[in-house]
């Protein structure tokens, strides 16, 4: 009998995962797909926003608040790239100049710092915005961070304190029984006292299994453009236009890996599964995007992508408890800059059922990364002279070496495909977008994982890359 079961290990689940393992509790996750934060969570613009724009009656309000304040000690702990460079929400229309003072009127409301910036301040800070800018709200308190690094980080702490991970096993039903439930998958079935629908796009199908009160989520999918690194200056800040009713708008940003990227479109959907972008799509993101910054150096782009927002008709986050069942539902943005303090309430409200007795082995601290490529010739030289294969690059993109490669697999909740190596490293995020070193990854997964190399998969479990042998040779070599 487990304490807790968390259906799905996005962001939410995997942050729920890592406050529980502080805890004597016998906790299990379990995942539809073949790696944690696979779905929204690595598909969106990773901003941890200042939350200063929900209105400041909703639970996006709170809990964005709440969890930007909590996002340094967690990234200090786990390791992860968080940095606070702050955003400017800029306003080009007499009309927009107005809606700046409402936004203010809520920042306040909801404790958010922020301060409106005339021209001449908005373009020494941001000199490629637009010359005709108005007004804009500068949030010193906005950051971005690696939503992938964060998931992955999450979870292998949770998993060094004690937590169960189940991945490519899917929930396909639960029942009540008395005083706790009978969680049944495409693989097994589990007894347990409490569990956690975090399950994304999917919490609907997880809800609808247990309570009365059925629901649903509609995907809005959003498509972005990225673009590769480069030496000359771009942006510096989050620059958002004037959010509205369906969103934050379209925004420009650096990344933590310094690169940049822009969108999101908003368009509803009708299926969960479909991430294709669209050109008139991202055309108009495009047209969004120039009214910020006119000359976005399109010839840097080196991707697109989407994801989907799961959207609840509150277009709010749901989050309840019934009878030791709890939903962490409509978890639209800004439920990554929210994921901190989701997790809170979440334990807040799991206490009504289980004794939350704090662990005394418990470790706050993930083993650190090796980060090759952000340390000194001397700090590398130190690390390769006891392990040569530190010396051995096999993404020259992003500069990343075979034994981080092997570190990354061989870790708590490792990668055992080709995008999970790419989303803990970025081999494959680079202008080659894998060209160069995606042959090597699958020689040093197979290796590590002693598997064949026809049996690894890029992503989930249809995704195969090599099908058959066309020549004599091993592929190994
Ligand atoms: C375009 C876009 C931009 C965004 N930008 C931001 C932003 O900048 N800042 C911000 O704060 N938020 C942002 N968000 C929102 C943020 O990405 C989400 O709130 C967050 O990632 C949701 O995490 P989750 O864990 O709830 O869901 P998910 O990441 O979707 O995880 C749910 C998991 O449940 C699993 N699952 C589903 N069904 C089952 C099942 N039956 N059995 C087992 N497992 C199952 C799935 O495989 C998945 O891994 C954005 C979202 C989008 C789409």
């Amino acid at each position: 009998m487990y304490d807790c079961i968390i259906v799905g290990a996005g962001v939410n689940g995997t942050f729920i995962a890592h406050d529980l393992s502080k805890y004597n509790l016998k906790t299990l996750v379990i995942e539809a797909e073949n790696d944690v934060g696979d779905v929204t969570s690595c598909a969106n613009s990773a901003i941890v926003h200042s939350g200063y724009d929900p209105h400041y009656w909703t639970l996006k309000a709170k809990l964005n608040v709440r969890g930007n304040q909590m996002y340094d000690q967690i990234c200090q702990d786990l390791d992860v790239e968080f940095e606070r460079i702050g955003s400017l929400t800029l306003a080009f229309t007499d009309e927009e100049t107005q809606a700046i003072g409402h936004l203010v009127a809520n920042a306040k409301k909801n404790g958010v710092e922020v301060s409106v910036l005339e021209p001449e301040e908005i373009l020494r800070l941001e000199p490629f915005v637009t010359k005709n800018v108005k007004k804009a709200i500068l949030a010193p308190s906005a950051g971005i961070i690696n939503p992938f690094e964060l998931c992955v980080a999450l979870m292998e702490n949770a998993m060094d304190n004690g937590v169960e991970l189940r991945l490519n096993e899917k929930v396909t039903g639960i029942n009540k029984t008395s005083g706790s439930f009978s969680v049944v998958t495409d693989k097994s079935t589990y007894q347990t006292q409490t569990v956690i629908n975090a399950a994304g796009l999917y919490a609907d199908e997880i809800n609808n299994f247990v309570s009365e009160r059925k629901t649903e989520i509609i995907p809005r999918k959003g498509e972005y453009y990225v673009l590769d690194h480069f030496p000359e200056p771009f942006v510096s800040h989050v620059l958002f236009t004037i959010p509205t009713d369906i969103g934050k708008g379209v925004l420009i940003t650096p990344t933590t890996s310094h690169n940049y990227m822009f969108g999101p479109s908003s368009d509803f959907i009708a299926d969960k599964n479909d991430l294709s972008t669209n050109k008139e799509v991202l055309d108009r993101v495009l047209a969004a995007a120039t009214k910020m910054v006119e000359n976005i150096p399109m010839n840097r782009v080196i991707r697109e992508f989407a994801g989907l927002r799961a959207y609840h008709e509150s277009n709010d986050f749901v989050i309840n408890e019934k009878d030791g069942f709890i939903n962490v539902l409509g978890m639209q943005s800004p439920g990554l800059a929210s994921a901190p303090a989701t997790a809170e309430l979440v334990l807040d409200l799991i206490s009504r059922t289980l004794a939350l007795n704090p662990k005394t082995n418990y470790n706050p601290k993930r083993r650190p990364l090796y980060r090759l490529n952000q340390r000194t010739p001397e700090e590398r030289n130190a690390v390769i002279a006891k392990d040569s294969r530190f010396g051995n690059m096999v993404c020259r993109c992003e500069k990343v070496s075979e034994g981080e490669v092997v570190d990354a697999i061989h870790r708590n909740c490792g990668a055992t495909s080709v995008k999970g190596i790419k989303k803990r490293l970025r081999p494959g995020s680079g202008k080659c977008q894998g060209g160069f070193c995606e042959p090597l990854i699958m020689g040093i997964l197979a290796r590590e994982l002693k598997k064949e190399i026809k049996d690894l998969r890029y992503d989930s479990s249809g995704a195969y890359i090599l099908l058959e042998k066309t020549k004599g040779s091993d592929c190994h070599d």
